[in-house]
């Protein structure tokens, strides 16, 4: 499993795969990853300290993500990315959380105050009854503007039958409205009954992906791995 990568397309950072105590969510319809857990603390705090050495520092920028949501990460690794970002002069720190937490964030600006955090919300998608009732993701809210609250970036995940060039397109030109950045994520074969659909794939691809592919505030990954971490 690759846990450490340099994303050097469109804004260029590090990112870390770091682990954490799981997914307290885990009804997503579409998701295995949160399967990369450890109820063993102190485990965690060694796997992501060996991780985060890898961190230079060279972009002042940094994501973290753990398969799951930040605040399942524990203490003493929190504070080790705030020592390793002040020692390296990272000032921007990329976050994920699901939209249940949201609640939390305010505290953890607080705790992370004297860096730039940018809150990557898992929305996958505005359509809210595609959202809610095919891919479970439990964000109940319909308006865009309340669920982006609190939240600075995005996923969305595309490539599942059901969707079609207008729910796409929609999600991204909704999603550039409602947050600084977003990123698209093609679904992949994984172990959960929900299979990336070709056709929907093929009109992303067609379609979608030249209008957006220089675009700087949209990152797509087309497999999973694309930013360099994860298996
Ligand atoms: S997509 Fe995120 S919130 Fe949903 S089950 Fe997977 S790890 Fe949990």
């Amino acid at each position: 499993m690759e846990r450490y990568s340099e994303i050097l397309k469109k804004r260029k950072r590090e990112i870390v795969l770091l682990r954490g105590s799981g997914c307290i969510y885990r009804k997503c319809a579409f998701c295995d990853y949160h399967t990369d857990k450890c109820a063993d603390l102190h485990a965690n705090f060694a796997l992501n300290s060996q991780v985060l050495a890898w961190v230079s520092g060279r972009f002042g920028d940094l994501e973290v993500i753990n398969s799951g949501s930040v605040f399942e990460l524990d203490a003493q690794t929190l504070a080790l990315i705030r020592q390793i970002c002040r020692e390296k002069g990272i000032s921007t720190i990329h976050f994920e959380s699901h939209y249940l937490y949201r609640d939390r964030i305010p505290a953890l600006r607080q705790e992370f105050s004297g860096f730039q955090l940018k809150m990557k919300l898992g929305l996958e998608t505005f359509d809210w009854a595609f959202r809610e009732h095919v891919l479970k993701k439990g964000i109940p809210e319909q308006e865009p503007a309340l669920i982006a609250r609190g939240f600075d970036e995005a996923n969305l995940l595309f490539g599942i039958r059901g969707q079609t060039f207008a729910s796409m397109e929609r999600d991204i030109s909704l999603g550039l409205a409602c947050f600084e950045r977003i990123c698209v994520n093609i679904m992949c074969p994984n172990t959960t009954p929900v299979k990336p659909d070709e056709h929907v794939i093929s009109v992303f691809m067609d379609k979608i992906y030249p209008k957006y592919k220089d675009d700087e505030r949209v990152d797509i990954l087309i497999q999973n791995t694309d930013f360099g971490v994860g298996d």
